[in-house]
């Protein structure tokens, strides 16, 4: 397969101002095809602000057609398919993915606003991700139970159907991939709701799949509304597992929705995620970690590390050293490459800035940043930003902004860092720096979340379940336990 460099789709973008041979269309049943009334979205590039192409907008009739097309599928020829069968077209596909990582990379930086080499990350994230679930898909076993002479009982593990999988804008392929991978592994079909602004990569994927030899109807994607589209997918009575990932109160109707079909739901919902910054901490290491912890993304992760509860006997120091490395974040178009990108869209811009006003005028101390960016691209860019020294009640702890803004509230002693951790109605990670493992074990046994790293935020991989408790979310996904939301155990009994 011919690939196109990095460096030559860059000239070409900045040369013409898009890019040729992007998907503009909905992906279903193995065919691209326009949308019913031809509606479409316009695709911005959150660097400039400006409009880089445009893609078919489902509509109900359209989310009709791709739930039909993965119901027939998942009957006819996924769900008999063998799993070492699976297991090779998702390998196939991985190695496909791998050969145009240089494209899926530069959309998806343009896309999203992300620099480049966290783009390349996510293409590399979701590689293994095929891999790791691809090693899966023929070991799906079931159990046998003892229950005495004259009866034998077993279970398997059977593909639950039709699987909806609605994306958000801050990590567009890999969290298709997250959802899709191993519910293909386990032999149920898919049908993707990309966010409205970055429904490229997961576009792409198609053609990856095609030529991976994923039959026809197995893999759907029908970029659209989320109010539209998004609302038919997860209200269709057809539909039998739903995996959502993005906002608490959208979050809230994907299950009112599921359950009037009595369907499972994994929930990936926001977070507001503290950094414990014990008394004993190396400072250095703390500093670098809670930087990106927070400005990775420009702070566009629903896992960020938005809260640092540091510990009055070092608050002073460690905050110095923060606000030291955020001076060396330096903000360009994605495809500069820089170390700091842009916001998705100007709405988040705005909301960012709004939690931002409101607590400057409570008086809230500003250690750095605090507005937006002014860059030679153009764009949607927020300064990084710490707010310092905040009362556990206000809205900058409670709430999630989802954006470069850091957090900080000041403790003293480990019961009041656990007590500060555990303060919001959020549960989703949280990361713990001391050089004594009797602190730190003590501190990640006490905070409620879906998971807790020790001296390294972002610890973690593939192999380790990631979800959250609270309002946070409902199930894990990642891990060998994702798989478990893409089957039902049937359980066969015979007596003789
Ligand atoms: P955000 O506010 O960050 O955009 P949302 O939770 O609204 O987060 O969006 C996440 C995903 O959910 C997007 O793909 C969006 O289109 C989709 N979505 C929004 N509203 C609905 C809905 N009513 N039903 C199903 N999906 C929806």
């Amino acid at each position: 397969m011919m690939t196109t460099p990095c460096s030559e789709l860059i000239q070409e973008y900045f040369h013409t101002g898009t890019l040729a041979n992007l998907p503009t269309q909905l992906y279903i049943n193995g065919q691209w095809q326009a949308a019913e009334g031809d509606a479409k979205l316009a695709i911005d590039d959150p660097s400039s602000a400006k409009t880089f192409t445009h893609v078919s907008a489902a509509q109900v009739s359209d989310v009709e057609l791709a739930i039909s097309a993965a119901n027939q599928a998942f009957k006819q020829v996924w769900k008999p398919a063998k799993g070492s069968a699976r297991a090779a077209i998702l390998n196939k596909a991985a190695a496909l993915l791998e050969q145009k990582a240089d494209l899926f990379s530069v959309v998806e930086a343009l896309d999203s606003g992300k620099p480049l080499a966290e783009a390349q990350g996510d293409v590399s994230s979701a590689i293994a991700t095929l891999r790791y679930y691809a090693g899966s898909a023929d070991k799906l076993e079931g159990n046998s139970y003892p229950l005495g002479q004259g009866n034998f009982s077993f279970s398997s593990k059977e593909p639950c159907g039709v699987t909806a999988h609605i994306i958000p804008w801050n990590f567009p392929l890999s969290t298709t991939i997250r959802g899709v991978a191993p519910a293909l592994a386990a032999g149920c079909t898919a049908v993707v709701k990309p966010a409205e602004t970055t429904p490229l990569t997961a576009l792409m994927m198609a053609d990856i799949f095609h030529a991976a030899g994923l039959p026809d109807g197995v893999y759907n994607v029908i970029p659209g509304l989320g109010k539209e589209a998004g609302a038919a997918l997860v209200n269709h009575k057809d539909v039998h597992h739903i995996t959502f990932t993005g906002s608490v109160a959208t979050g809230i109707g994907v299950m009112q929705a599921a359950a009037k079909n009595i369907n499972s739901v994994t929930l990936e919902l926001g977070g507001k995620s503290p950094i414990l910054a014990l008394a004993d901490c190396d400072l250095e290491k703390t500093a670098e970690g809670v930087l990106w912890a927070i400005f990775y993304n420009a702070g566009q992760i629903c896992s960020a590390g938005s809260r640092l509860v540091v510990d009055k006997s070092i608050h002073k120091a460690l905050v110095a050293l923060i606000v030291e490395k955020t001076k060396q974040l330096t903000p360009a178009h994605a495809l500069e490459n820089p170390n700091y990108g842009a916001i998705n869209s100007a709405q988040q811009l705005n909301k960012i800035d709004g939690f931002i006003k409101r607590a400057k005028e409570r008086g809230i101390q500003t250690a750095c940043g605090g507005h937006k960016l002014e860059t030679k691209s153009g764009g949607w860019f927020y300064a990084p930003t710490i707010m310092d020294d905040v009362p556990m009640d206000d809205e900058l702890v409670q709430e999630e902004i989802f954006g470069p803004v850091l957090t900080v509230q000041v403790v003293d002693g480990l019961d009041e860092a656990i007590e500060a951790a555990n303060c919001t109605n959020f549960a989703l990670a949280a990361g713990v720096y001391s050089q004594n493992i009797d602190q730190a074990l003590a501190a990640a046994q006490g905070i409620d979340s879906g998971q807790v790293t020790v001296n390294n935020y972002w610890a973690g991989g593939i192999e380790v379940p990631f979800g959250g408790n609270k309002h946070s979310g409902i199930g894990r996904e990642k891990g060998l336990v994702a798989l478990d939301n893409y089957c039902t155990t049937k359980a066969i009994t015979l007596a003789f």
